[in-house]
């Protein structure tokens, strides 16, 4: 295990920050942790989890330890006629996951293709697409606690997963790290294709739906991502900037009769979500920029780094998007990014 002082991080956010952590170090055993908490230098300073940074915001120097979970393999652990069993480290990139799991002709990853990011922060956030989350597939969480080493397994039903959250953002950040996470997947003959998303029903429309592959899905969920979100190598960026809002029956039934064209999804309790890159969009923020922070003129939702832009101008920018959008319509975005 190597410490590092001093670490830059500008390789670990997709936003392409340049800030400082005190101290950096990969954690690739589960002995690490302990190891790690033997030294008094370093128990004594705040520790913080990343993974990929793709979900992250950073916006000053942090003076304590940076952990990421390094552990790789994936590893087949079960199956019978109809499911495999995989277990993943969570230093795994998701998307090589899917794409493994699609070549091997396995149902249940398809949607969530081209997705950023670490195996081990997918639990974290609970990530999501084109009508899939990964709460449909994981069975199990294997995590180490930060302060004394233990491990800790938990199953999906004791992961309260939400809409982007779960038990591991909310009251277990930064104090456990997950170093593993189970999955079940569908074999070909047992599973079908989800295409409750309609663009991606619409891509493959005219195949009979028992002649579609995983892959097939995959192929069509890349293309439609690559069309409408900005490739975070090229313009840094951390895909969706807010959460699409919610509000009640009542407060939709005002907007509408203002805007009667606001698009909506009528949610089982009778509230409605709205998508927030349209409100962005009609207060005229789309491609607006300050400084080398920018609101993606090919995404309203997306806010992407022009050029060397600090965390806080990127924050700022932010805030400007919020309180705009507020003005205009009474309603709060949320931020989905993570702002450190
Ligand atoms: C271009 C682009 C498109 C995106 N599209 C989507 C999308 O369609 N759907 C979606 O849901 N997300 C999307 N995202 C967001 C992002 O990809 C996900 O949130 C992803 O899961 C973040 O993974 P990460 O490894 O980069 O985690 P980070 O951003 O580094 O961390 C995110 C959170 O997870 C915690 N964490 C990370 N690893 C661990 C670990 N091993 N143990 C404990 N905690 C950990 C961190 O502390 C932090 O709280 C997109 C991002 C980009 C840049």
């Amino acid at each position: 295990m190597h410490i590092q002082a001093n670490y830059s991080l500008l390789n670990h956010n997709s936003f392409h920050v340049d800030i400082k952590s005190h101290y950096y170090v990969e954690v690739n055993k589960q002995s690490d942790i302990l190891t790690l908490r033997t030294d008094f230098k370093l128990a004594s300073l705040p520790w913080r989890v990343i993974g990929d940074g793709s979900n992250l915001l950073f916006t000053k120097d942090f003076p304590g330890l940076t952990l990421r979970c390094t552990f790789n393999k994936i590893r087949l652990v079960k199956e019978d006629d109809e499911n495999v069993w995989l277990t993943v480290g969570a230093g795994v990139k998701w998307h090589d996951l899917v794409l493994y799991t699609v070549r091997q002709n396995w149902w249940g990853l398809e949607n969530l293709a081209l997705i950023p990011g670490s195996v081990g922060a997918a639990p974290v956030q609970n990530i999501g697409a084109y009508g899939a989350e990964a709460q449909d597939v994981i069975t199990r969480v294997q995590t180490l606690n930060l302060f004394d080493g233990q491990h800790r397994e938990f199953r999906n039903s004791e992961c309260l997963f939400g809409y982007r959250t779960s038990i591991f953002k909310q009251q277990y950040v930064n104090r456990l790290l997950v170093y593993r996470v189970t999955i079940r997947l569908r074999k070909l003959a047992h599973g079908q294709a989800n295409l409750s998303y309609e663009p991606l029903k619409e891509a493959l429309k005219g195949i009979e739906k028992d002649k579609i592959t995983p892959m097939m899905v995959f192929e069509q969920v890349i293309r439609i991502r690559q069309s409408r979100i900005p490739d975070p190598c090229k313009q840094g960026n951390a895909g969706s900037f807010f959460k699409n809002p919610i509000v009640s029956a009542e407060y939709f039934q005002t907007l509408h009769e203002e805007y009667p064209g606001l698009p909506h999804h009528k949610m089982l309790d009778g509230s409605y979500k709205i998508p927030a890159a349209w409100l962005i969009e009609q207060c005229g923020l789309k491609g607006l920029s300050q400084g080398y922070a920018g609101v993606s003129e090919q995404h309203a939702l997306v806010l992407v780094n022009l050029g060397g832009a600090t965390g806080s101008e990127l924050a700022e920018l932010s805030q400007m998007v919020q309180e705009t959008v507020n003005h205009q319509f009474g309603i709060y975005l949320e931020p989905e990014v993570i702002i450190l």
